[in-house]
């Protein structure tokens, strides 16, 4: 047996984040959890968890996520895996174009897009020291398809779907850049929305899976892209087979 590895996720002390920490404390890996307000909840979590840790950071905030990434090399002396998961939206109609202005756009990519990036580019050294470092990103089907909850939110997934690509070309063989694509899925952020309540009862009707995506179907996901060793600047769909209809 060797070192065992270290992640860190963004966005975790609660909904998709959780249930990959989670996975991964059951795979023996050691998680860093996170989240920038439910520091109650991510400590919570991070308790419950063998060799886990909790750090509180806004990863939209540069300073932040750089504080982050070298927290968890400080404590555990190395970084395997990242996963950018930590994500915002804000529901407007996409034909109501007024309604999606620039603050809307500046919040959802901030968060999104430069959280992402800069999470990664914090962690792009420490993964390469490891000679096999794995970013998974999470999108949705929304970066694929004229669909989400809002313009913003689908162009903010579609910009980091083709940032997986670009840092896959680049940061190989050292680190693998991959990315997984969630449909709907039961979280905090769907519960109790119209919005979603609608395309829950779609999805339950007419996909082939029938049925509405869990946490742990996409921690399922995320884990085989970590594992993936030959694959990278790939985008793994969970949607239950909703793009083929
Ligand atoms: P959630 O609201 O349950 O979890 C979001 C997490 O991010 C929470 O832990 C929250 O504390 C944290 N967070 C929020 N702002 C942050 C910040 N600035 N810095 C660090 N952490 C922050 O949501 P979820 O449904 O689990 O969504 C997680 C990811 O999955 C998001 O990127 C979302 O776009 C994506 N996704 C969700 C669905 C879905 O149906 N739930 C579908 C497709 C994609």
């Amino acid at each position: 047996m060797g070192t065992p590895r270290v992640a860190v996720v963004t966005g975790s002390s609660s909904g998709i984040g959780r249930a990959v920490v989670e996975r991964f404390a059951a795979e023996g890996i050691r998680t860093v959890v996170n989240s920038a307000h439910s520091v109650e909840a991510g400590e919570k979590l991070a308790a419950s968890l063998p060799d886990a840790l909790y750090v509180q950071a806004d990863v939209s905030d540069e300073e932040q996520a750089r504080r982050l990434v070298a927290t968890t090399v400080e404590h555990y002396g190395r970084l395997d895996i990242l996963v950018n998961n930590a994500g915002r939206t804000r529901p407007v109609p996409h034909a109501d174009l007024e309604a999606a202005g620039p603050e809307v756009w500046r919040e959802i990519f901030d968060l999104n897009v430069l959280g992402t990036w800069q999470t990664t580019v914090a962690a792009v050294p420490h993964l390469r020291a490891t000679g096999s470092g794995a970013v998974v990103n999470i999108s949705s089907v929304a970066g694929s398809r004229p669909a989400g909850s809002s313009v913003p939110y689908a162009v903010s997934k579609a910009a980091i779907e083709h940032m997986t690509r670009l840092l896959a070309n680049t940061l190989g063989p050292e680190i693998r850049v991959n990315a997984v694509a969630p449909g709907l899925v039961e979280t905090p952020w769907t519960a109790g929305s119209d919005f979603f309540a609608t395309i829950a009862e779609r999805v339950r009707e007419s996909t082939p899976l029938r049925r509405v995506g869990r946490p742990e179907d996409v921690a399922q996901a995320v884990l085989a892209m970590v594992g993936a060793t030959y694959s990278t600047g790939q985008v793994l769909l969970v949607d239950g087979g909703a793009h083929l209809i």
